[in-house]
């Protein structure tokens, strides 16, 4: 066995025997295979985790919605319809009435697969077929004062999160916090999200236009994240789902007209995000909720790109957890133990030598784990967890357990 593995496997087996504590719990279904049985598979362990994590409790007579992020154009990469199918199945032999949902991509899903014959269930826009289907939510922050949970969010009894767990410009990471800040709310709450980073300025205007036109940051930019926006086409936009925030559009301007600051317009992003997570999970009751994040096929940028992109880091297994946060926090856990498969990084990376997979891969700055931080200080989870291999555990007992958690 590999130092990197043996390390990780070390380390959840002992949090296993370490039994119940007060950590969020969070279950594990590694891809890694101890027999060719297909019970030692990565889909069947899945099924024994969401049973550990008291899934019946959480669904029995109720409607059910299902978020998946069902991908646009031709990416591929997000979670099979099958696995999909599997989780459905099983919300259903519990008693619950499923329905899968996302925003306004949900209409052309059945384009990569997604259909009510292959997921066993209706696919729904989460806010109706032109995202007007919302609910407003007052907000305590201050360049964010309210939020529109989708309409059929809301109205649902219990909500199970599927989320693929890839890199993301914004966040560092996409996976279950996404999954429900941005991916539940309706367009006009996620624009104003990402309309959070502006509000720390970095460009001045005066500055810029003070002499012959210039294009030097233009230049400078390795990945093309610097555009002229507005009406006028003369207001200078860094787009920073792209931008690495390698300071040499800053480097380059001959009129200091540029200052990022990149902790701040990124936080900033993770704060409202944090903050529409709230929103959303303050609609159910803490039991009627649980989340699947799916560790497979890790892409540089996120599902809403309509092409699909190589893997960069090799594929870990399945995680659930009762806990949007703590669920979170493994994943990037897990994530850091891995090593990067360089040549499968798309050319435009410039990758860096330390941090997270993630940051070597998006930049230094795009620290994924602020998110979980500010997930945490909202209230809505723990970056406490212990992480359990499903394969280590007695499931009859674990689940009876779960269970009387759920209903006493
Ligand atoms: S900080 Fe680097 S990546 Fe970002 S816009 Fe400037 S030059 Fe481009
Ligand atoms: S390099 Fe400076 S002066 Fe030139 S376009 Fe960019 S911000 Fe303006």
């Amino acid at each position: 066995m590999e130092p990197q593995a043996a390390r990780a496997k070390a380390e959840v087996t002992a949090a296993t025997a370490a039994g119940r504590g007060t950590k969020a719990k969070v279950y594990f279904a590694s891809v890694k295979m101890k027999r060719m049985q297909g019970e030692h598979t990565y889909p069947i362990k899945m099924l024994k985790a969401l049973d550990l994590a008291g899934l019946a409790g959480v669904v029995a007579g109720k409607r059910v919605a299902v978020k998946v992020h069902l991908g646009e154009g031709t990416n591929f990469s997000t979670i099979h319809p099958g696995l999909v199918r599997m989780v459905v199945q099983k919300i259903k032999e519990a008693g619950g009435r499923p329905f899968v949902v996302h925003s306004w991509g949900a209409l052309d899903g059945y384009e990569r697969g997604y259909t009510a014959e292959t997921v066993g269930c209706p696919v729904l826009p989460s806010g109706g077929t032109l995202e007007k289907y919302a609910y407003p939510h007052a907000v305590d922050e201050p360049n964010l004062r309210e939020v529109y949970v989708s309409g059929e969010i809301e109205d649902a009894e219990a909500l199970v999160v599927l989320s693929h767990v890839k890199g993301h410009g914004n966040t560092g990471m996409g996976a279950t916090l996404k999954n429900i800040g941005i991916g539940l709310v309706t367009g006009r709450s996620r624009g104003a999200i990402h309309r959070l980073i502006a509000t720390v300025p970095y460009w001045d205007r005066e500055k810029c236009l003070s002499g012959q036109p210039c294009r030097a940051c233009f230049d400078a930019c390795p990945v093309d994240a610097v555009h002229w926006s507005g009406q006028n086409k003369d207001e200078l936009h860094i787009d920073v789902h792209s931008c690495t925030y390698c300071g040499k559009c800053e480097e380059a301007c001959p009129r200091d007209a540029l200052d990022l600051k990149p902790d701040e317009m990124f936080r900033a992003f993770q704060r409202g995000m944090a903050h529409a997570a709230r929103a959303v999970l303050s609609t159910f009751a803490p039991e009627n909720v649980l989340f699947v994040n799916f560790i497979l096929h890790v892409t540089p940028w996120c599902d809403c790109f309509p092409f699909t992109m190589p893997a960069f880091i090799r594929d870990v297994g399945v995680l659930v957890s009762r806990d949007p946060v703590a669920i979170d926090q493994a994943a990037l856990d897990l994530i850091a133990r891995e090593e990067l498969l360089l040549d499968m990084i798309p050319g435009q990376f410039v990758v860096g030598e330390e941090g997270h997979p993630f940051q070597r891969v998006l930049g230094r700055a795009k620290n994924p784990y602020v998110q979980v931080e500010e997930a945490e200080k909202v209230g809505i989870g723990s970056r406490e967890y212990e992480l359990l291999d499903v394969e280590e555990i007695d499931v009859q007992a674990a689940a009876a357990e779960a269970e009387a958690q759920v209903t006493g």
